[in-house]
């Protein structure tokens, strides 16, 4: 979940903690969008400056409710050649976990975003996804990672490839399996112009196939979405031939059956 440090969410986690109760939550975590080495890098991310606010506020969410297990956790952009900062940051504080996220295939392209749709129409989106997909694999095996954040994020505004991707996913497994890197099922996806819950269908069955663990996320933005569409993810898990989900404390994994 996201807070509004990244300055693209609303609802502090006090407010994020109390829907989390109402919906019958018994543990949530915040994995508010990394800092960049540089705070100019782009406009949609927590500040270098803001990380000790940001434990701050999650910890106030953790005071007012001591009843929810709420995680500090990061979703930190993965580009090659960031590594050594992610380490720096992995290093500032006793993260619960970190989820690898790509976002950028170039330094200045982040395909999901909608201010940068333009891009897409002057693309081969097999082109697109081949490259974001090396990315993710390399994010994948740098052993920074937990969870490995939205799979297939090139779908998010329809822009699919003719070609079968099912190689791209193998690849990606493969280095998550090697890894031991955990793979998110994100319902944000359902609430974009896709429709459909990152990762596809395909792609979640290959990863139980592989053995790769899953982990549930709703990467709420606002109050609202908190645990949004958890029935359908469960549905989705369950289908991809899963019975086990994952929890981290500390990035330490346990396994947690699938109620
Ligand atoms: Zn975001
Ligand atoms: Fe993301």
């Amino acid at each position: 979940m996201h807070t509004p440090l990244c300055w693209h969410a609303v609802g502090d986690p006090v407010d994020l903690a109390a829907h989390a109760v109402a919906v019958g939550l018994d543990e949530i975590g915040f994995s508010e969008h990394s800092p960049m080495a540089r705070d100019d890098f782009d406009d949609w991310r927590m500040l270098i400056g803001d990380l000790d606010k940001y434990i701050a506020s999650v910890e106030r969410a953790r005071r007012e409710f001591p009843q929810l297990r709420i995680k500090t956790a990061l979703e930190v952009d993965y580009l090659p050649g960031h590594e050594a900062w992610i380490r720096e940051l992995t290093g500032r504080h006793p993260w619960d976990y970190l989820i690898g996220s790509v976002h950028y295939i170039s330094e200045s392209w982040d395909i999901d975003n909608p201010k940068k749709l333009s891009e897409w129409k002057r693309r081969d989106p097999w082109e697109v996804w081949s490259a974001y997909f090396d990315r993710l694999t390399m994010a994948a095996s740098s052993g920074l990672f937990d969870i490995m954040g939205h799979a297939d994020l090139p779908k998010k505004f329809c822009f699919v490839p003719k070609q079968d991707c099912a190689p791209l996913f193998e690849r990606f497994l493969d280095a998550a399996k090697r890894a031991d890197v955990a793979m998110e099922l994100n319902t944000a996806g359902l609430r974009k112009d896709c429709k459909e819950i990152y990762p596809c269908p395909q792609l979640a069955t290959m990863a139980f196939q592989k053995g790769v663990p899953i982990t549930f996320g709703s990467d709420a933005h606002a109050p609202g979405e908190v645990g949004a569409d958890f029935a359908a993810a469960r549905a989705l898990a369950l289908a991809a031939g899963y019975r086990e989900t994952c929890r981290f404390t500390a990035r330490r994994r346990e396994m947690i059956p699938l109620e």
